[in-house]
């Protein structure tokens, strides 16, 4: 089912850059685990290939962790928590710390983005301009909540008021373990340690097997910034041997995942032994959806920028579009135009606007689907194919023609592939949107407030946009509806997600 990627030589179109003195060092290092502040060798000598995916060439390795080293971590992780050297130090020393950690990767940005761009295959000007700004956003944004996070002074409803002093402590829950996915490596990275930082937590990183190069580099600086031994440990490895024993593992308090609701179910079945504190951010379907009266001229390139972005490996690409009908042929049209602009080229091209796929593994799963949508009928308007290389480039495909049965429909495609729908009125659009197990995300398009608010309640997404889409900031709550999700991060939400409450009662 998956098609056969014709193996040649590079064109000339197609040829990567070459990588700066900063990203050789990073890729030639000694792979080995960021535990208790120091680099220490795995117990075994399992190692994972690091592949840049726009050549296909390995560049380096990584540690494949054993489940001896996964103890290790938690155990280090268990003792920096226990003995208080981080949950007790003032507040402000937490938020100076966590900042100073934001500061040097601003210091370093241009070095993180490459190395975003090597290993995961984004373009590296979006890594410039996103990935490496964002990931400093969410550790400034959770770093003032450790001065600001606080309890309650409450009084019980059946007790005389003086008899009794009660009140409701915030205390942070433990150690955190975090699984992350690739598309974002080092946003997610920040987005994830943030919170737990700021509460008090100490915590296990284990970034994603394709994607590690930039939590690593991140360990780098930890020490620098000030944080004590044992409070941020980063372990690489294969997810369902040192993913799986860290979120089974009796000395992890809470584990905190975003990848696929596939893995997302396990984990959360793993974890339910020891009732472990679980937030999951799992995957989406989410609609697009563009009401009659919209300027399709501006509205179809957005709406392609929404799903070719990032190659459309986004939790919350906007991969159903829903058109009405008045205005279907010219949205279809304009996302056709616009897909010369997301043309695939090597991630270190200054003039790339997507990239390859993440592995030959992510572009065949994306090819095996636009596959079964054309045995199931649709019709490809534009792409459905990949350019002539080595890398794992798929061209910017959209689908009409397309049945709610069909999986390019209903599942999660990951990869730069639209599927494109009509409508007619706000009731059936509605109907249509929601006709999916999953809850991410929705973006509505029209200048009538009365037509958005109203699709916007009937919607049964954890963020819904109007006239703009994938704004996603650390100050505001993200999360799933349905098969999506479970808890919010980010906001307060993101932070109260790595504390437990502990009610007080004292008889005077
Ligand atoms: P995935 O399997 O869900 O991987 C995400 C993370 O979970 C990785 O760190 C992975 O480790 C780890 N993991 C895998 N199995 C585990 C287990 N049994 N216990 C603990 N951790 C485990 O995602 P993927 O395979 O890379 O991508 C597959 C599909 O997931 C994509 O095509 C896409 O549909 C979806 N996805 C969604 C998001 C999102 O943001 N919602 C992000 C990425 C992928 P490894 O490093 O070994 O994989
Ligand atoms: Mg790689």
């Amino acid at each position: 089912m998956a098609t056969v990627h014709p193996i040649v030589e590079h064109t000339d179109s197609f040829v990567q850059r070459d990588y700066s003195p900063a990203a050789k060092r990073a890729l030639e290092r000694r792979p080995a685990l960021f535990i208790n502040n120091e680099w220490v060798s795995s117990s075994h000598r399992a190692t994972l290939i690091v592949e840049d995916p726009s050549t296909g060439r390995e560049v380096g390795r990584i540690v494949d962790a054993s489940d001896a080293d996964v103890d290790r971590a938690v155990a280090t992780a268990r003792g920096a928590f226990d003995d208080g050297r981080w949950s007790n130090l003032p507040p402000k020393v937490r938020e100076r710390t966590i900042n100073k950690l934001a500061d040097l990767i601003e210091a370093h940005a241009a070095e993180f983005a490459e190395l975003e761009a090597i290993d995961n295959g984004k373009p590296v000007g979006f890594a410039t301009m996103v990935d490496i700004p964002g990931a400093v956003d969410h550790l400034r944004y959770m770093a003032g909540w450790a001065s600001k996070l606080g309890g309650e002074v409450m009084d019980p409803l059946a007790l005389p008021r003086g008899t009794v002093f009660s009140y409701v402590a915030r205390e942070p829950v433990g150690v955190a373990a975090q699984i992350i996915p690739w598309n974002f490596p080092l946003l997610m990275a920040t987005l994830k340690i943030s919170p737990a930082l700021a509460a008090g937590c100490t915590l296990i990183l284990k970034p994603a097997e394709q994607t590690s190069l930039t939590a690593l580099r991140l360990a780098d600086f930890v020490a620098e910034a000030g944080f004590p031994p044992g409070v941020i440990n980063v372990i690489t490895g294969n997810g369902h041997t040192a993913g799986a024993r860290l979120v089974k593992h009796p000395g992890v308090d809470k584990v905190a995942f975003t990848g696929s609701t596939e893995v997302g179910k396990i984990i959360s079945r793993n974890a339910t032994d020891s009732l472990k504190r679980v937030t999951l951010e799992l995957g989406g379907k989410s609609p697009v959806i563009v009401l009659p009266d919209v300027n399709v001229e501006e509205v179809a390139p957005a709406a392609a920028g929404g799903i070719f972005f990032n190659s459309g490996q986004i939790c919350v690409a906007g991969s159903r579009l829903f058109a009405h009908r008045s205005i279907f042929d010219r949205m279809v049209e304009g996302v056709t135009a616009a897909t010369a602009f997301w043309k695939p080229r090597p991630s270190l091209d200054p003039q790339a606007h997507m990239g390859p796929l993440v592995s030959k593994e992510q572009m065949d799963r994306v090819m095996g689907y636009i596959e079964a949508g054309k045995r199931d009928g649709a019709t490809v308007v534009v792409g459905g194919d990949a350019p002539a290389a080595n890398g794992y480039y798929v061209n910017p495909t959209v689908l009409v023609n397309v049945k709610p049965s069909m999986s390019v429909v209903r599942e999660e495609i990951f990869g730069p592939v639209l599927v494109a729908q009509r409508f007619d009125t706000l009731d059936e659009v509605a109907k249509a949107a929601n006709d999916t197990s999953y809850g991410l995300a929705a973006s509505i398009w029209t200048k009538d407030v009365s037509s958005m608010l109203r699709l916007a309640a009937k919607i049964k997404a954890g963020t819904v946009w109007g006239n703009c889409q994938a704004v996603i900031d650390p100050a505001l709550p993200f999360g799933g509806f349905k098969q999506s999700g479970i808890g919010r991060e980010q906001g307060r939400e993101g932070i109260e997600a790595y504390t437990e409450l502990k009610t007080v009662i004292i008889q005077l």
